[in-house]
């Protein structure tokens, strides 16, 4: 999916706000030889039509292509509970969803009375989530969890509260899977905050968080950034693969966003 958006709606005092910026939407898939983990669920394309969103492929479509089977999945972790990450539940029938504790605190809580915090945030989605955790499907860990083998998830805050990032063990190392930690890599590389915000201090420290668990700036992958499939080779249309290390020659050109990722 992906957006277009101006300068101006992604970054607080911005210089050249009238300038384009695209916001694309991802989610990813973590593979290893006998399993996948699924990260986030990309968006509703009820909900994506409605925000004037352009929908370019489904994650369950984009999990099949790569040969998993959305019905099948296990083990899903859900970074926050935004709209935009969590579309597709339903699709995950047999799943264990994995979600910061202080997030669900946070969206049925009373920063919700605010129009500011809840606006990303959709009130079926958070039933969806309510439901599932009375059907002891949902685990509502503390700020550090231990998914996986090679795979964690670390509270950063500041998007939401309950914003987390990823840790993934790859074959070129370990990679963060930063989420809306960082919409796109130049407020990691300017340490500035993107323009929808909780707390802006928890959002810039994050950044600290994010350096110490990747291997390097190139083990870093935010959300949202269409920088993204100019760095990485295409697995198939509209599917990134990130286990590689990014081309910098700029030889690759930006097409469009993609929906799904894999690790
Ligand atoms: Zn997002």
């Amino acid at each position: 999916m992906n957006a277009s958006r101006k300068r101006g709606q992604n970054f607080i005092r911005e210089a050249d706000p009238e300038a384009p910026l695209v916001l694309d939407f991802y989610s990813w898939v973590l593979i290893s030889d006998d399993r996948a983990i699924v990260v986030d669920t990309g968006m509703d394309p009820a909900k994506a039509a409605r925000h004037g969103h352009t929908h370019l492929l489904s994650p369950v479509d984009g999990l099949a292509q790569l040969g998993v089977d959305a019905a099948l999945v296990d083990t899903l972790i859900l970074t926050h509970a935004h709209y935009d990450h969590l579309g597709y539940l339903d699709a995950f029938p047999r799943a264990r969803f994995y979600m910061q504790a202080e997030e669900m605190a946070y969206v049925t809580g009373p920063w919700m009375e605010k129009p500011w915090f809840r606006r990303a945030y959709e009130p079926d989605e958070i039933a969806r989530l309510v439901t599932l955790l009375h059907a002891d499907r949902l685990t509502l860990h503390g700020r550090e969890a231990q998914i996986a083998d090679g795979v964690s998830v670390h509270w950063v805050g500041g998007h939401c509260a309950g914003q987390e990032i990823v840790r993934v063990r790859t074959a070129r190392g370990w990679v963060v899977l930063a989420s809306d930690a960082l919409h796109y890599y130049e407020e990691y590389e300017r340490g500035v905050p993107f323009a929808v915000v909780f707390n802006a201090s928890d959002m810039i420290a994050g950044h600290d968080l994010i350096r110490a668990l990747a291997d390097s700036d190139d083990h870093v992958l935010p959300a949202h950034d269409p920088r993204l499939a100019a760095l990485y080779p295409a697995e198939a249309e509209n599917i990134l693969r990130l286990d590689v290390a990014p081309d910098h020659t700029g030889a690759r050109k930006i097409l469009h966003s993609s929906a799904a990722q894999v690790v």
